[in-house]
């Protein structure tokens, strides 16, 4: 067992203490290397049950949130999932470890594309990306049998109810711009199923069915004309 095994499996150890019951949940977080996706200078860091800085601002989640939420999600190996803020691409193997295909977006390219080769990198090949707004999912490919949001929104996205499978699961932090509750919603036909998991802090969801953008930032699209810059 080499050190960064022995560290993981400690993880494991203690994410089972906290109350993860889903073996095969625990047994992808045991399979992931964590420490390839957090930057270099955090790797030490890596198999600790805590959420670290990653490029733009953004940070890869916490190892009990990222095991909570996907518990969650009940995922079978035939399930297609959605999954809603990229990040580091680590939630994303989590996602495609236990399910058949998973269709990942992001609003950072720099972080897709970072993802995208770190994934590539592990041998992962049912994972489909996209730079974009998530918020409004991805109706090519719907309807999804899990969708998974890793940044909040101030309601749920009528987008990504209308996106899931009849039987599918939604999991997604509702609340604040700061702290939120992490919502499980379950769709019978047209109506939700619906039950609070835990309180939470996510970084905010910024798009059409999210929030709006606090700077002018703009990730994936053109550059502003120059009558639309602060004077
Ligand atoms: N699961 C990631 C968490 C990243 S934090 C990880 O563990 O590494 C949330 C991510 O959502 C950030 O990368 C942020 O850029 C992204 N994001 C924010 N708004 C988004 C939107 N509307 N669509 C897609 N991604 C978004």
């Amino acid at each position: 067992m080499d050190s960064w095994e022995a560290a993981r499996h400690r993880l494991v150890e203690e994410l089972r203490a906290l109350g993860i019951r889903d073996e095969r949940v625990l047994e992808a977080l045991h399979e992931i290397p964590r420490h390839e996706f957090v930057p270099e200078a955090y790797r030490e860091h890596a198999y600790e049950n805590r959420p670290l800085p990653i490029d733009e601002g953004q940070t890869i989640s916490q190892p009990y949130i990222v095991a909570l939420m996907t518990e969650a999600l009940r995922l079978t190996p035939q399930d297609r999932v959605l999954e809603i803020g990229t990040g580091s691409g680590y939630q994303t193997a989590i996602l495609a470890t236990l399910a058949a295909e998973v269709y990942t977006i992001e609003r950072f390219p720099t972080l897709l594309e970072k993802a995208r080769a770190r994934l590539e990198t592990l041998g992962f090949q049912n994972v489909r990306y996209k730079c974009g707004d998530g918020t409004v999912g991805w109706p090519e490919f719907a309807p999804y049998d899990g969708i998974l949001a890793t940044g909040s929104v101030p309601r749920v996205p009528p987008s990504l109810k209308e996106q899931l499978a009849d039987g599918g699961r939604l999991v997604i932090p509702v609340g604040g711009r700061h702290y939120q509750t992490l919502q499980l919603l379950e769709r019978h036909g047209d109506a939700f199923g619906e039950r609070e998991l835990c309180e939470c802090s996510f970084l905010p969801l910024i798009g059409e069915e999210g929030w709006p953008p606090e700077h002018a930032e703009r990730p994936c699209g053109p550059e502003p004309e120059d009558d639309e810059s602060p004077p």
